[in-house]
C-alpha cells in the first residue's frame, strides 16, 4: 500500500462524526442537498472538566433518569460569510457530478478544499475528488471501522508518541519523539503496511472522535492538531513530511541540532509558504516557545511541563484528551442523533418515502410527531439512539466499577492476610473471640 493520500487526509473533515460501516450516499438527495446546505446550525454542549471521571461522579450518573441536559448549550458555528457562496458554488458544482457523499458535504470540509487551493474552485473540486478516489482505493473507511492494531504497546515502547490533552485554544497536541525510534525494534514488531493502517485509523479516529470532542468541550469549530516533534539527535527533516497537512494547525520541532536546522534550510524551497509558516524549529531552548501555546501541567516534563501521567505509566502511553471524556462523549452521540435526526426529517419532507402522503396532505415541519395512519420511524428512531446512550453510559459506569472491585478485592484479601498474621502473632487464638 502507497501512502498516496495526504490531500485527502488532511482535507476531510472533523466536524462530521461519521456512521461508522454506513455506505456512501452518491447519488441520492442531492437536489435535496442543494436547498439544505446551510441549514446545519452546530449544537454542542458546555466546556467540561478533561480530568477523568472521579467515583463519586460515576455514582452520581447513575440517579440520572432521562439524558443529561446539564451540558446542553449551544455555540456558535464559525463560518466566514465572504466565503460561503464559494462553499456553496463548490457544493453545487459536486453535486452536478453527483459526487458528495453525505459525510464530507458539511460546511468545514469544503471550505477546508477551498482553501487549500487557495480558494480555487476546479483545483479545490479536484482535490476533493482525489480525496474520495484515494479513501475508495485504500478501504480507508474499512480500516478506519475495523482496524485492530495488536501491537501498539509494543510499538509504542520503541516509538514513543501519541495525543496529550489539547493546546491552549483546546486543539488536540500531538507529540513524537523522533530522536528516541528504535527502528529495528519497531520493525520487529510491525510491520510497514500495518502501521500505515494504523496511522490512517488514527487519522480517522483524528477527524471523527477527536476534533468533535474538541469542539464540543471547547465550544468552538476544532478541526487542526498542534503538535510537537522531539528530533533530537536526529539530522533529517524529511521526518517531518507526512505531518505537513492541511489539518496541521502549527508544528514545534524542539531540540533540533545544527545538522536538522542546515538540511532544513536546503529543503524549505519546496515548500509552501503556507506549510513553512506552520514549522517552527527550535533548539534546545524551546520551553517558553512551547508554554506560549500549551499550559504547563498539560505539557509533559520532558518537553519542560509539569505533567509526568505517572498514573498512567508516562506522557505518551494513554491516549487522554476530551475525546475519552464521558459527558463529551455523550453530548456527541447527542449532537450525531440530532444531525441524522434533522436529515431524516427534511428528507421524509421533500422526497422520502412519505412523499405520496405529504401530496395528499402537506405537513407543517413537525419531526416527531407522526404522519397519520404511518408508523413515527423518527421518532423511533430517536429513541432507539437515546437507549444507545444510554447503554454506552451504563457500560462505561460498569466498567469503572468493575476495575473498582478489583481493587476492593485486593484490598479485602490483603487485611485477610493481615488479620491471619495478627491471628498468629497475638495472644488469643481466634481474633473473634470474647
Ligand atoms: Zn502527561
Amino acid at each position: 500500500m502507497t501512502f498516496s493520500g495526504k490531500d485527502g487526509l488532511a482535507a476531510t473533515s472533523g466536524d462530521v462524526l461519521e456512521e461508522r460501516g454506513k455506505t456512501s450516499s452518491f447519488g441520492e438527495s442531492q437536489n435535496q442537498k442543494r436547498t439544505n446546505y446551510f441549514n446545519t446550525p452546530l449544537k454542542t454542549e458546555k466546556a467540561s472538566s478533561f480530568s477523568k471521571r472521579s467515583f463519586k461522579s460515576v455514582k452520581n450518573a447513575f440517579k440520572k433518569t432521562g439524558r443529561s441536559s446539564s451540558l446542553q448549550a449551544t455555540f456558535a458555528d464559525s463560518r466566514d460569510p465572504n466565503y460561503e457562496h464559494l462553499v456553496q458554488n463548490l457544493c453545487e458544482l459536486l453535486l452536478s457530478e453527483g459526487k458528495i457523499p453525505e459525510k464530507y458535504d458539511d460546511y468545514h470540509t469544503l471550505f477546508r478544499f477551498l482553501k487549500a487551493r487557495g480558494y480555487d474552485l476546479i483545483k479545490a473540486k479536484d482535490m476533493y475528488l482525489k480525496m474520495l478516489m484515494w479513501r475508495e482505493d485504500c478501504g480507508v473507511d474499512v480500516i478506519g471501522k475495523d482496524f485492530k492494531y495488536e501491537e501498539y504497546d509494543e510499538v509504542k515502547k520503541c516509538y514513543p508518541h501519541g495525543f496529550h490533552g489539547v493546546d491552549k485554544y483546546g486543539r488536540p497536541l500531538y507529540i513524537e519523539r523522533i530522536g528516541l525510534v528504535d527502528l529495528s525494534a519497531l520493525l520487529k514488531v510491525t510491520t510497514i503496511d500495518r502501521y500505515l493502517k494504523y496511522h490512517i485509523s488514527e487519522q480517522e479516529k483524528t477527524l471523527n472522535l477527536r476534533y468533535p470532542s474538541c469542539s464540543i468541550a471547547t465550544r468552538r469549530h476544532i478541526a487542526s492538531t498542534m503538535t510537537i516533534v522531539d528530533v533530537k539527535g536526529v539530522t533529517s527533516p524529511i521526518v517531518l513530511i507526512r505531518h505537513m497537512i492541511e489539518t496541521l494547525h502549527q508544528l514545534f520541532v524542539v531540540n533540533a541540532g545544527s545538522g536538522f536546522r542546515v538540511l532544513w534550510k536546503v529543503l524549505n524551497p519546496f515548500l509552501d509558504t503556507r506549510t513553512f509558516s506552520k514549522i517552527q524549529i527550535l533548539g534546545s531552548q524551546f520551553k517558553n516557545k512551547l508554554l506560549e501555546s500549551v499550559d504547563r501541567s498539560n505539557l509533559p516534563d520532558f518537553l519542560g511541563g509539569d505533567c509526568t501521567c505517572a498514573e498512567h505509566g508516562g506522557c505518551l502511553k494513554e491516549d487522554i484528551g476530551p475525546w475519552n471524556n464521558l459527558e463529551v462523549h455523550h453530548a456527541l452521540k447527542v449532537r450525531t442523533m440530532n444531525r441524522l435526526s434533522r436529515k431524516r426529517w427534511q428528507g421524509q419532507n421533500r422526497e422520502g418515502p412519505h412523499d405520496d402522503l405529504t401530496q395528499k396532505e402537506p405537513l407543517a415541519p413537525q419531526p416527531n410527531k407522526a404522519i397519520r395512519g404511518q408508523v413515527d420511524y423518527d421518532n423511533m428512531a430517536q429513541q432507539i439512539s437515546a437507549l444507545e446512550i444510554e447503554l454506552h453510559e451504563i457500560e462505561m459506569i460498569l466498567r469503572s466499577l468493575l476495575s473498582r472491585h478489583g481493587k476492593l478485592v485486593d484490598g479485602i484479601n490483603q487485611l485477610k492476610g493481615m488479620t491471619k498474621s495478627v491471628s498468629a502473632s497475638g495472644p488469643s487464638r481466634h481474633l473473634y473471640d470474647c
